[in-house]
């Protein structure tokens, strides 16, 4: 896969289809009754707002998330106006009218929140759209019990709010047997009652494969889309998405008791292989994979090669030794996440997931977008 300006040190190619097929994949499982929303924040999980959100409306979707005002901003100009934009962390004080302005709908986390919308509501004389938020039991946001129970005394609570939304947030998804799931789906359903009376929204990526009693009027995956297995104890029912690319620089062979790399971190225990590769944490490439990550030779792909050493802000060192002396030329293409390397895969080696790495891919890489069949 040879991109078209291989003038970057690493490669990154992202998949438009595959996220309009997972998209596809996640509408046939929740059934025609259950609306699929989508996740788009931090740049869509770092694959590009721009070049997603608009294949995702030509896939269907109508409902969008993003975390941060400023993001939706952004996101609005690159979907019709019948896509709505739902702002997670609500209205920062002082953005309310920018917000409104823009015909974002805030998810309104807190009594103060709800009372700023209502204010922002009555200065420009009309029913502002928003979702509310409940605290199911994350401790992260939303409305909780005594929240509720304290809006519940006035009758002027929700007075020219246009609630069309009640939401909340699973911490265990990704763990089916875990308790808290079941907990938190009882908790929802019981305080969700006590507001006005709404679409329901409770699931993520992970939250939908825990079954149809956990997913309401609307779900709202982000990580799925984008590849990330929402069963990570499972076969990755997604298609992937990435793939990313370094080239070789130089290679040399080593004798033992030689270092490589900042801080000699990697002392070589024996004749060693090492290869330069084109990427580092100045792109996005986690320095923490010196040491526990791999790469895979783009046309050898079973064969694991260890990143050694500190990874660099430009480069990286991968022991080769496995290759014998096969000759590389200059510019020979690594996989760093592939075919036979799965984003997955990756990310355990590095102990973090797929979402770190994802929203860390940087803008040095040359980027090449595959388009969706049409
Ligand atoms: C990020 C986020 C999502 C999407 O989560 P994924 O695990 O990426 O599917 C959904 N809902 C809320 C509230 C979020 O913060």
């Amino acid at each position: 896969m040879t991109p078209s300006k291989p003038l970057a040190g690493g490669w990154l190619t992202i998949d438009l289809g595959a996220i309009a097929e997972n998209y596809g994949r996640l509408r046939h499982l929740v059934g025609p009754s259950v609306r699929v929303a989508a996740a788009v924040k931090a740049d869509a999980y770092g694959l590009g707002m721009a070049q997603v959100a608009p294949v995702l409306y030509n896939a269907g979707c109508r409902d969008f998330f993003v975390a941060h005002a400023e993001e939706g901003l952004t996101l609005r100009p690159l979907i019709p106006r019948d896509a709505a934009i739902f702002v997670l962390h609500g209205p920062m004080p002082g953005t309310e009218e920018d917000i409104a302005q823009a015909g974002l709908l805030p998810v309104l986390n807190s009594p103060h929140q709800i009372a700023a919308w209502r204010s922002t509501a009555r200065m420009l004389d009309r029913a502002l759209p928003c979702a509310l938020q409940i605290d199911s039991g994350m401790s992260r946001f939303g409305l909780n019990e005594s929240d509720l129970t304290a809006l519940a005394q006035s009758a002027e609570s929700f007075a020219g709010l246009r609630p069309v939304l009640t939401m909340s947030h699973l911490a265990c998804a990704d763990e089916p047997p875990h308790p808290a799931n079941h907990a938190q789906l009882e908790q929802f359903r019981t305080l969700k009652q006590r507001l006005p009376h709404t679409l329901s929204s409770l699931a993520a990526s992970s939250g939908i494969f825990l079954g149809p009693p956990y997913h309401f009027d609307l779900v709202r995956p982000g990580a799925a889309l984008y590849g990330i297995n929402p069963t990570p104890t499972q076969p990755n029912p997604m298609r992937d998405v990435i793939r990313l690319q370094a080239r070789l620089i130089q290679d040399r062979t080593i004798p033992e008791g030689t270092a490589v790399g900042y801080s000699a971190r990697f002392i070589a225990s024996e004749p060693t292989r090492v290869a330069t590769l084109s990427t580092g944490y100045g792109d996005g490439w986690l320095r923490i994979s010196g040491g526990r990550g791999a790469v895979v030779l783009a046309d050898e792909p079973e064969t694991r090669l260890p990143i050694i050493g500190r990874v660099s802000m430009d480069s990286l060192a991968v022991n080769i030794t496995a290759l014998g002396n096969r000759p590389l030329t200059p510019g020979t293409v690594f996989d760093l996440i592939g075919p036979t390397l799965p984003l997955q895969d990756a990310a355990e080696a590095m102990d973090t997931i797929g979402y770190e790495i994802l929203t860390n891919l940087g803008h040095r890489y040359h980027r090449q977008y595959l388009p969706p069949a049409s």
